[in-house]
C-alpha cells in the first residue's frame, strides 16, 4: 500500500525562481527597431534614451491667480502699496519691466513679467483703483513655477526599455516630440495539441471539448501587444506535432504550445522539441502548471504549456509573459506582490509554489482583503474568471487559516 504523502517535494522540478533565471539567462532582447508616430508608439518598448531638448515649463510662471511683484518691494512689516501697470493672461505675457513699487495682475501659467520674482495671491491682497496693498507676512519667490522645474533642458526623461504608457506619449508631447524609435514587435505563434480539442463553432462528439487554451493564449498575447500567429489545432501525432513545430519556428520569435507536455503516452510536445531543438527544463514545482516545457527551437523559444486551461494561463504569466516581456526589450518585470488578509481557509501542502484564485477587495479602512474563488482545479477555468488576483503561496508553505496573511498579485492595474 503506497502511503500517502502530506507533501508535494519532488528534486526533478526547478523552483518557481530557478526556472525564471533559467529563462532570462537563455533569451535575449529581439533586434530590430521602428520609428514611430508617438501616439503609435502606445504600448511599445523604447529602443533609445529620449533626452529634454527645451525646459519644461520653458518660463517661470505663476502657480497663482493674483498679482506680480519684486520681491524686494516687500514690507518687513506693516503693508505696502504697489500701483498695478498691467496684466500677464496665460499665453500673452506682460511685454514691459516691471520696476520697484508696481506690480502686475497675472494669471495662473502666466510668465512671470520681467523685474518680477514672487506672487501674491489674489485673495490676500486689497484694492482700490490701480493701487493694490499688500502685507508683510508673504515670502520672497513664493508661488513662482521655475524654468525648468519639471524638466531641465539635457535631462534623460525616458530609457530605453521603458514600455509606454499614455502619461509617456503625453510627456512626450510636452517635450515637442513628435517620433520615438521603439522596437519591432515580437511574432508569436501558438496553437493547441490535443485529438478531444474542436474549434468554437464545431459540433462536439463523445469524448470531444472545445479548445478555449487558444482563446485564452490569444487575449493575453493581444493585450501584450505582439504580432500574434494563431496555428489552430494540432493532432497528437509526432508527424503532425513536428510539422506544426518547423512552421511555427519559420514565420515566429516565440512559439507557445498548449497539452502534451506531461509524460502521457500521447505526449509529444517535449520529445519533439529534444529532436529538434533544445529542452531547457520541463517540470517547475508549482501548482497549477508541474509539466512545462522550456527550450529554443531553431532560434525560437519555445514555451510548452501545460493543457489544463488555468494551468496553461497561470504558467503563461508567470513565465511566458515575464519571458516576451524581455524579449521585447522591456525593463522592471518584476510582478507587483502585496499583503492581504485572507478571509478563506486554503489548502496547500508544501513542496510547489501555489498560484490560487483569488478576490480581492478592501474593508472600510481600505486595508486589502481576499478570499478564495473556490475549487482550485486546474480544469475550473471559471476560478480563473471569476477572480483579480493570484493567491501566490511559497512552495514551502502548509494550508492557511482564516485571517492569516498572505501575498497577492492583482491581474489588472491603472496603466
Ligand atoms: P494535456 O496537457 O494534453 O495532458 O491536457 C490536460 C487536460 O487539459 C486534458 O483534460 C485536456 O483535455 C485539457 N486540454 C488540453 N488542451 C486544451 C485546450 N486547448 N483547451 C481546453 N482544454 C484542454
Ligand atoms: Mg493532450
Amino acid at each position: 500500500m503506497q502511503i500517502p504523502s502530506n507533501n508535494d517535494y519532488d528534486s526533478q522540478s526547478l523552483t518557481v525562481e530557478e526556472a525564471l533565471t533559467r529563462i532570462y539567462d537563455d533569451l535575449q532582447p529581439i533586434a530590430g527597431n521602428e520609428q514611430l508616430a508617438i501616439r503609435n508608439a502606445l504600448g511599445r518598448v523604447l529602443a533609445e534614451d529620449i533626452l529634454s531638448k527645451i525646459n519644461v515649463p520653458p518660463h517661470d510662471n505663476s502657480a497663482m491667480d493674483g498679482y506680480a511683484i519684486q520681491g524686494t518691494d516687500l514690507p518687513a512689516d506693516g503693508q505696502i502699496k504697489l500701483t498695478m501697470v498691467g496684466t500677464s493672461f496665460a499665453g500673452q505675457p506682460y511685454p514691459g519691466t516691471l520696476q520697484a513699487g508696481q506690480c502686475t495682475r497675472i494669471f495662473t501659467g502666466a510668465v512671470i513679467p520681467d523685474g518680477a520674482d514672487t506672487v501674491i495671491m489674489q485673495e490676500h491682497i486689497d484694492k482700490q483703483g490701480d493701487i493694490i496693498t499688500i502685507s508683510s507676512d508673504n515670502q520672497v519667490g513664493q508661488h513662482v513655477r521655475p524654468t525648468g522645474e519639471d524638466i531641465a533642458i539635457g535631462q534623460t526623461i525616458l530609457k530605453t526599455g521603458k514600455y509606454l504608457h499614455p502619461a509617456d506619449i503625453g510627456l512626450l508631447a510636452s517635450l515637442g516630440i513628435p517620433e520615438v524609435k521603439v522596437k519591432r514587435r515580437l511574432r508569436v505563434a501558438f496553437f493547441s495539441t490535443g485529438d478531444e480539442l474542436r474549434a468554437v463553432g464545431e459540433m462536439l462528439e463523445a469524448g470531444q471539448i472545445y479548445d478555449s487554451n487558444r482563446y485564452s493564449l490569444y487575449g493575453v498575447l493581444a493585450r501584450l501587444g505582439v504580432d500574434i500567429i494563431d496555428m489552430g489545432v494540432v493532432l497528437d501525432k509526432p508527424e503532425d506535432v513536428e510539422q506544426a513545430f518547423l512552421a511555427a519556428a519559420d514565420c515566429s520569435d516565440a512559439i507557445i504550445t498548449s497539452g502534451g507536455v506531461s509524460v502521457g503516452d500521447a505526449d509529444y510536445v517535449t520529445d519533439t522539441l529534444q529532436r529538434l531543438g533544445k529542452v531547457n527544463f520541463w517540470k517547475v514545482a508549482m501548482k497549477p502548471g508541474k509539466p512545462l516545457t522550456f527550450g529554443e527551437l531553431k532560434g525560437c523559444a519555445f514555451f510548452g504549456l501545460p493543457g489544463n486551461p488555468v494551468s496553461a494561463i497561470v504558467t503563461f504569466y508567470q513565465f511566458v509573459q515575464p519571458a516576451l516581456r524581455y524579449m521585447m526589450g522591456q525593463t522592471n518585470l518584476n510582478p507587483v506582490r502585496v499583503p492581504a488578509k485572507c478571509l478563506s481557509y486554503l489548502k496547500k501542502h508544501p513542496g510547489r509554489m501555489e498560484f490560487q484564485r483569488g478576490i480581492l477587495t478592501t474593508d472600510e479602512q481600505g486595508k486589502l482583503l481576499v478570499s478564495s474563488t473556490g475549487k482550485q482545479g486546474s480544469g475550473v477555468l471559471s476560478s480563473m474568471s471569476q477572480a483579480n488576483c493570484f493567491i501566490v503561496l511559497p512552495r514551502d508553505c502548509g494550508n492557511v487559516e482564516v485571517g492569516n496573511e498572505v501575498l497577492v498579485e492583482p491581474f489588472e492595474g491603472l496603466i
